[in-house]
């Protein structure tokens, strides 16, 4: 966290008061996305004064050094463990603080309802659903980072945000960029939305290598520094399927009309084409914190400690199709697309447990697509639709446990 430019005139600051004023919640400040929000947070204070972007809430799983660290820096009113077992070490490394102390799910839940402007969900997986929902339900702006809890709850999530008055505006990068080319409200112009994939660690890989791939290999992404889990979905290209799922819900687009293209660089994020034959695509450096400025500025552009775009450096942009052979992870997420209901409260269940099981060592690498696949053809459910956030979470335990023994299966 520092400084990278001198601070700013005070007509800039002024006429950017309204923007600067807004109080955030991070929720899942301690990962990747957490530390980057936190970061571009420093920066503007650096810039444009410490009054910048106020904090009310911080939460974290089980980093509680890493939590109490930026509590300690960054002064929120209010410091969430979700291990309620580390609530002595919080409690004892931030006394004297007058910092508001909490632990537990439920804190976590409440740290999304107290009221502050904007709500980063940076939490990993299906477990920031109900504390997503906690920010829509009460108005919040939304800054979704997070792409399982639409994944898993699509539908309940738009019921929930039509009856409030809650604003989303997406971090996932492809969608980041998505958002800033065309407003969703025109959907009906639209000819394609196409999203861009790195191809990850092992677009070049042989698939005798890609089985024998490790965990060290899968997490070491090439472009982006990333949370383990979302780094091995980039590796299977699940993390694309998932995205293609997020854009559907987020821009209320229709499967024929989303696209994928590889993308090695990682400049060019998500190109959208229009009837009249235009494409348009958003570029820049791949940095998490640039739509993360974005998404905290919005709709006005704030300075932001991101890497620039140098076209020169980077030379060439390459485009080439996915292959599924060598990604099958890919495939079985468009399937989910086409069949809907809760085929991807089931399709991400299924693979945050099998993407557990291969960062512990449990199953391989390519064991990864047969677990979902296996879960996808045993859970009962994908067939219905949800009503409730509660029926999402039942569906999602079942396929959990389904999962878990589909893991058992490949190692016994
Ligand atoms: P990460 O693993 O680095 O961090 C996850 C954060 O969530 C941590 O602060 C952790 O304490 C918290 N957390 C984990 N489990 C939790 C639980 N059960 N309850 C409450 N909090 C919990 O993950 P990340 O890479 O920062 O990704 C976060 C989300 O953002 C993911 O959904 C990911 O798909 C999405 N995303 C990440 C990136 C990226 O560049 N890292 C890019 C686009 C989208
Ligand atoms: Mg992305």
């Amino acid at each position: 966290m520092r400084a990278l430019a001198a601070p700013r005139g005070n007509a800039e600051i002024l006429e950017l008061a309204p923007v600067l004023a807004r109080s955030v919640t991070i929720l899942g400040s301690t990962g990747s996305i957490g530390v980057s929000t936190l970061d571009v947070i420093a920066h503007a204070r650096a810039v444009y004064g410490p009054e910048a972007f106020p904090l009310e809430a911080l939460t974290a799983q089980s980093n509680v050094e890493k939590l109490i660290a930026q509590a300690k820096m960054m002064r929120p009113k209010l410091a969430v463990i979700g291990d309620e077992k580390l609530y002595p070490l919080l409690k004892d490394g931030l006394a004297g603080t007058g910092i508001e102390l909490a632990a537990g799910r439920k804190a976590v839940i409440e740290a999304a309802m107290r009221p502050s402007d904007t709500v980063m969900v940076a939490i990993m997986g299906a477990a920031a659903l109900e504390p997503a929902l906690a920010a829509v339900a009460r108005s919040a702006t939304v800054a979704l980072a997070n792409k399982e809890c639409i994944v898993a709850a699509g539908t309940v999530f738009h019921r929930v945000l039509s009856a409030s008055s809650a604003t989303v505006l997406p971090v996932d990068s492809e969608h980041n960029a998505v958002f800033q080319i065309f407003d969703a409200a025109d959907n009906a112009v639209i000819e394609k939305v196409t999203l861009t994939a790195s191809g990850g660690p092992f677009r070049t890989w042989g698939i005798e290598r890609i089985r024998a791939a490790t965990p060290a290999q899968a997490v070491a992404h090439p472009n982006w520094s990333m949370g383990a889990k979302i780094s091995v979905d980039s590796a299977t290209l699940m993390n694309k399927g998932l995205e293609l799922i997020e854009a559907h819900f987020l821009f209320a687009l229709p499967p024929e009309k989303l696209g994928v293209v590889v993308h090695p660089q990682s400049i060019v994020h998500a190109m959208v084409s229009f009837e009249d034959g235009t494409t348009l695509a958003h570029l820049s450096a791949p940095d998490m914190r640039t739509p993360i400025c974005h998404a905290l500025a919005w709709p006005r552009r704030i300075s932001s400690p991101s890497k620039k775009l140098d076209l020169a450096a980077v030379g060439q942009l390459t485009f080439e199709a996915p292959d599924h052979t060598r990604f099958p992870c890919l495939q079985l997420a468009l399937d989910c697309l086409s069949r809907g209901c809760m085929s991807p409260t089931i399709l991400n269940a299924a693979n945050e447990v099998a993407v557990d099981a291969f960062l512990n060592g449990r199953i391989g690498f390519m064991d990864i697509a047969r677990v979902v696949e296996t879960t996808l053809d045993e859970c009962p459910g994908a067939n219905t639709e949800a009503e409730t956030v509660e029926g999402v979470l039942y569906i999602d335990l079942r396929a959990r446990e389904i999962a878990e023994t589909a893991c058992h299966r490949r190692t016994a």
